[in-house]
């Protein structure tokens, strides 16, 4: 069982709190991915689950057991950096085997092991080379056989993917994804890159500025958002956001923003506040008629290929539409825009928390 759980870990360096109070239970066999900007904290918070960073406060338990204190080589855990970290001198297989010639497995068991994990990640024909003649894919591959070898509880992953070229990245995504799926090894993954994260993970933990601002699966964190943060993080081009006063007015919800009127049509009851109403780009549509729209001005039109993606005004605010090409709009044209209620989210603008 390698269940991971932070209880309220916390990190401070000096003044600088880098992690700050989290509580997070990764299930057996979770692919979890820390995902936030940079600085947030994601490194320390791994390098601490690792046993390479002691932390300030809180506990962390590893298949039940407290391991807070317990060092780095005695953990059931394998790490992958983003700098493969291989040794330049020695041979694939000898890289692989490292691990185990460090535990002083036998010669003959250590091949055999080398020789199942190689076979696993595709490197039979790889093993007498050196890391300087292989790529980058390549070496990234036996980073990852040398924490398979071992046969850890769990995987632990800071960027694994950064210095690989976009084809390459998404190629070795999908074999981290399979390779999940046949060994069952509970992962945490760290990564900025929100198409990772939204590929790869069985849940997400986003954080911000040390603290975690929303844990769940990949559609409840994009289709639920928990706060303007999560909202605009998760999202390309990002979710629209508005600052409006909004009130619910006979089942409808009615939000003025930047002097324009926006009938948004959703269900609720809502004495007048000020709000932040969020849509994404692809939960406009342009010209529909409908009670409710927003009226607005397109700006430019953008070909993406298969998609395009309009950029509008809404009085002063900027609003951006995204749908098949073509959207059938030119620079010029005024449009009104409708939504579905259930693609409307409201936050507050105080704290930017979820309000509906
Ligand atoms: P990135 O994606 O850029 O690697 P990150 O989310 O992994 O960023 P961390 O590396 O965990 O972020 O850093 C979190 C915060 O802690 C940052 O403000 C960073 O400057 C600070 N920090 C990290 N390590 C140290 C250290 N050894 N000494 C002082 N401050 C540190």
């Amino acid at each position: 069982m390698s269940r991971i759980e932070l209880q309220g870990v916390s990190r401070r360096f000096g003044s600088v709190t880098a992690v700050n109070d989290v509580w997070l239970d990764v299930a057996d066999g979770e692919f979890l991915v820390l995902l936030g900007p940079s600085g947030c904290g994601k490194s320390t918070l791994l390098r601490m689950i690792a046993g390479l960073l002691p932390p300030s406060g809180g506990r962390l338990r590893l298949g039940g057991a407290d391991i807070t204190d317990t060092p780095p080589r005695q953990r059931d855990l394998a790490m992958v950096f983003q700098s493969y970290a291989l040794y330049p001198h020695l041979s694939v297989a000898r890289n692989i085997g490292f691990p185990l010639r460090a535990r002083r497995w036998p010669r003959a068991a250590i091949r055999a092991k080398v020789a199942e994990v190689a076979a696993t990640l595709d490197l039979r024909e790889l093993l007498d080379r050196k890391p300087r003649e292989l790529s980058g894919g390549q070496r990234q591959r036996v980073a990852l056989g040398r924490a398979l070898v071992r046969d850890p509880g769990a995987f632990l992953m800071d960027e694994p993917l950064s210095n690989l070229d976009a084809k390459l990245r998404a190629t070795t995504r999908a074999e981290i994804s399979a390779l999940h799926r046949k060994l069952g090894a509970t992962m945490v993954y760290v990564t900025h890159d929100q198409v990772e994260a939204m590929t790869m993970a069985t849940r997400i933990a986003l954080l911000n500025e040390g603290s975690l601002e929303q844990v769940g699966t990949p559609a409840e964190v994009y289709d639920e958002p928990a706060s303007v943060f999560v909202a605009r993080f998760l999202g390309s081009p990002a979710m629209n956001l508005l600052d409006a006063t909004a009130r619910a007015e006979s089942g409808a919800l009615i939000a003025r923003a930047s002097g324009v009127e926006l009938a948004l049509g959703i269900e609720g009851e809502l004495p007048e506040r000020e709000v932040v109403v969020g849509v994404r780009p692809e939960h406009l549509q342009p010209a529909v008629p409908a009670e409710a729209g927003i009226r607005a001005v397109v700006t430019a039109v953008e070909n993406l290929g298969s998609e395009e993606v309009a950029l509008c005004e809404v009085g002063a605010s900027p609003i951006c539409v995204r749908g098949p090409r073509p959207l059938g709009l030119r620079p010029g044209d005024r449009v009104d825009l409708a939504a579905r209620p259930q693609h409307l989210h409201l936050f507050d603008p105080g704290s930017g928390r979820r309000l509906a």
